[in-house]
């Protein structure tokens, strides 16, 4: 775990060397879903200070099971409104809004829970039929409405391109999203924050680095093939 975990931060940190950016504006999200909370052990100890999960239900488990551990979690998964309520009990930062309904659900709830949630809109950029997430031309609509609500609080975009493992085919896909966050921080949308950029996985994540992203989310090459 260790091993793995050093060599994804050296790839990191030569990604960032690469395209003059400082390692320090991107932050390593550890994509835990499907490992056991032994194995998530291991990688905390190893000094992973950021999960990312995508089922409620599991990450109940794991979260409940780790909560002596001082570190963030991530949901990163489709959400349904009616799990909105554990999300806002279970997790620091959600990536994957990608409606007003959702929004409105999770600020519900953060209210109940005296609490800002902190978000991502995620950004179907290729359209892709298959995948959740708003697409570009009505993210700006979205937000606007979003920083209405007083209890989330926006802090940038998630995306989930197509073409999984060909990091020159997905780069024009993270391309895409750093100019719509560019775009949106032009627009000056009130309550509004756009400095997180959440895109790149184990096989295309120094792309995204390139690209701009401000958190990567990787499993495999943490964790090992997942079963
Ligand atoms: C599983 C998953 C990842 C991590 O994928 P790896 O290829 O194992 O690094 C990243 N983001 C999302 C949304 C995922 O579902």
């Amino acid at each position: 775990m260790k091993d793995r975990l050093e060599r994804v931060l050296e790839r990191i940190q030569k990604a960032a060397d690469h395209c003059n950016r400082s390692v320090d504006l991107i932050h390593l999200i550890a994509v835990s879903k499907t490992m056991p909370a032994e194995v998530v052990k291991e990688a905390i100890a190893a000094g992973v200070t950021d999960l990312a999960e995508n089922y409620i239900q599991e990450a109940r488990e794991k979260v409940n099971t780790l909560a002596t551990f001082n570190v963030n979690w991530h949901y990163i998964g489709h959400l349904q409104s009616n799990k909105a309520k554990y999300a806002v009990r279970l997790f620091d930062l959600i990536h994957s809004v990608d409606s007003l309904k959702l929004a409105k659900e999770l600020n519900k709830y953060a209210q109940k829970n005296d609490k800002i949630q902190s978000i991502l809109v995620q950004v179907n950029v290729a359209k892709e039929e298959s995948k959740s997430g708003v697409y570009a031309e009505n993210t700006i609509e979205l937000l606007k409405n979003i920083g209405q609500l007083d209890n989330v609080s926006v802090k940038g975009l998630m995306t989930m391109p197509p073409y999984f493992n060909a990091p020159e085919r997905v780069r024009p896909f993270f391309a895409a999203l750093r100019k719509l966050r560019d775009q949106i921080k032009a627009e000056g949308i009130p309550n509004i924050a756009m400095e997180e950029l959440s895109m790149g996985m184990t096989g295309d994540f120094e792309a995204a680095i390139e690209e701009g992203a401000t958190m990567v989310r990787i499993g495999t090459a943490i964790f090992g093939e997942r079963f």
